[in-house]
């Protein structure tokens, strides 16, 4: 099989594989659209077991990329890059030194960021030797993010329970790192009742204290008695295994690739379950980028940080009077707004 035969090509307008031998560099780079001669997305560090697993990942992300920089109002193309690697051992400085000439070479049409694997540290090392990257600063992308899934769990009760307020719901937050640290902050102000699950019991009793939280073990966040459940820290979580045990009819969290494959989205939806799309609600972080690079002006960001609340209840509504599920309605409203686009 040909990467133009892949069930994930999608139409990709560019798919490049990197290798350099002396610095060990082993990679692809995938740019789903290019708008007004840009793309943007993250660059991936992980050890994939296999090219084809690295490749169907890079291809998803990007294309997921497209949509999530177009319903947040950013004008720029989807794109992304995987390495092949384990970070804490294959990462070097002379690694990035290559990766930031790749970078370099496509001279604007892609920016990279952060993603799992790579950290603010080695982005600012990229910006060594490119201006197109974004996300520098360890954590800053956490703030706009969880800001933006805030935003979508109102939209996701206002659509739901017809409320404008969370006073006195119960959110059962997994994972309190950057994200989830701020998400509770937000929630507590608030007034929402929190739950709250990681891994890291220091970090978990510290935000518990700050917002009143109640701690419960990894194993059961998901499966508590709570209005909403926002995920915060794995890909995958919504399964064959933990949907029947889920109690909260409302998902909507900051972890990226939460459904774990396309069919969870119509049992949630025959669960009565609302499940508000990742790529919605969790682009907080795409729109900080971009304005840090200047593809949208920095003192239109907050309006597209608040715009998450609009455009998550638009393909809610949109969902709703077209008998499909929010997923298709977040694809069909991201589609159109690109014909308009390119
Ligand atoms: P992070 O690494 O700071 O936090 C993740 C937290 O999850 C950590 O505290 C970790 O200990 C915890 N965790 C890991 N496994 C767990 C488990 N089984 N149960 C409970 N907790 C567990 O990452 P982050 O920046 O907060 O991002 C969280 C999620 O949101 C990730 O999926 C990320 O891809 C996604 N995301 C983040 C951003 C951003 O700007 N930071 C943007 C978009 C999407």
């Amino acid at each position: 099989m040909t990467v133009w035969e892949h069930k994930e090509f999608s139409e990709h307008e560019r798919v490049t594989f990197m290798r350099d031998e002396s610095s060990g560099l082993l990679g692809i780079h995938a740019i789903h659209r290019l708008i007004n001669g840009r793309s943007g997305g993250g660059i991936r560090f992980y050890p994939y077991p296999t090219t084809d697993a690295a490749l169907t990942d890079v291809l998803r992300l990007s294309r997921a990329m497209t949509f999530k920089m177009i319903l947040a109002g950013v004008p720029m193309g989807g794109a992304k890059m995987v390495i092949i690697g384990n970070p804490s051992q294959d990462k070097s400085p002379q690694l990035l030194e290559t990766l930031g000439h790749f970078i370099d070479g496509f001279q604007g049409a892609y920016s990279a960021g952060p993603d799992v694997g790579t950290t603010g540290k080695d982005m600012a090392a990229l910006s060594k030797i490119t201006q197109y990257v974004a996300g520098t600063g360890e954590g800053s992308t956490a703030v706009p993010t969880a800001y933006g899934v805030f935003r979508g769990i109102k939209a996701s009760v206002k659509h739901l329970l017809g409320r404008d307020d969370l006073n006195g719901l119960t959110v059962a937050v997994q994972g309190i790192g950057g994200v989830g640290e701020r998400l509770s902050q937000h929630l507590h102000q608030a007034g929402a009742n929190l739950i709250m699950a990681d891994i890291n019991e220091t970090a978990v009793a510290r935000i518990a204290q700050e917002t009143d939280a109640q701690i419960v073990s990894t194993d059961e966040i998901l499966f508590q008695k709570a209005d909403i459940l926002a995920p915060c820290a794995l890909g995958g979580i919504i399964n064959d295994d933990t949907i029947p045990k889920i109690q909260a009819k409302i998902i909507c969290g900051g972890a990226n690739n939460q459904i774990a494959e396309p069919r969870h989205n119509q049992i949630l939806h025959q669960n009565g379950v609302l499940f508000a799309p990742d790529y919605v609600v969790n682009a907080g972080g795409v729109v900080s980028g971009t304005a840090e690079v200047g593809i949208i002006p920095q003192n239109e960001m907050q309006i597209r940080l608040d715009a998450i609340y609009d455009t998550t209840l638009k393909i809610f509504k949109l969902a709703e009077e077209s008998s499909i599920l929010p997923e298709e309605a977040a694809v069909a409203l991201a589609e159109q707004r690109l014909k308009e686009l390119i």
